[in-house]
């Protein structure tokens, strides 16, 4: 039988390997970065398997809008009351590094525009 491939998201979902984990629901995970670009710097993912943006369905709107609203608690329970930055990168020239669709949010600091 062929094996679902397996990534540091998924390890940490399934508790293989620890994170600090700040949320968790039905439908997803939230964890701090473990290489923080910011003061606050957590990521959230869907518990469905979503390799990466590009490959959203009609189906996934609803787990896609939880993660927003989520994203907004945990920017209010974290005291980001200034603003914060969501990221999403998505494949290679994205800068997407582990293929598990995932948010990022990142706040405590001003944040430049254009991105790198
Ligand atoms: P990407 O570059 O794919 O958008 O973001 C992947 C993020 O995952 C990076 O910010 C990286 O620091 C983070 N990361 C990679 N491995 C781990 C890990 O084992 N634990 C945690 N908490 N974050 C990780």
């Amino acid at each position: 039988m062929a094996m679902l491939p397996t990534n540091v998201f998924l390890k940490i979902l399934g508790r293989e390997i620890p994170a600090a984990i700040l949320y968790e629901d039905e439908f997803c995970l939230a964890f701090r970065d473990a290489h923080p670009l910011a003061p606050v710097h957590v990521l959230l993912i869907p518990k469905k398997v979503i390799r990466t943006h590009a490959e959203l369905v009609p189906e996934d709107a609803a787990v896609m809008g939880h993660l927003h609203l989520i994203a907004a608690k945990l920017a209010a329970d974290l005291g980001l009351t200034a603003g914060y930055r969501l990221v999403l990168n998505c494949d290679a020239g994205g800068g997407q590094t582990v293929p598990h669709l995932h948010l990022h949010l990142l706040g405590g600091r001003a944040f430049a525009w254009p991105p790198g």
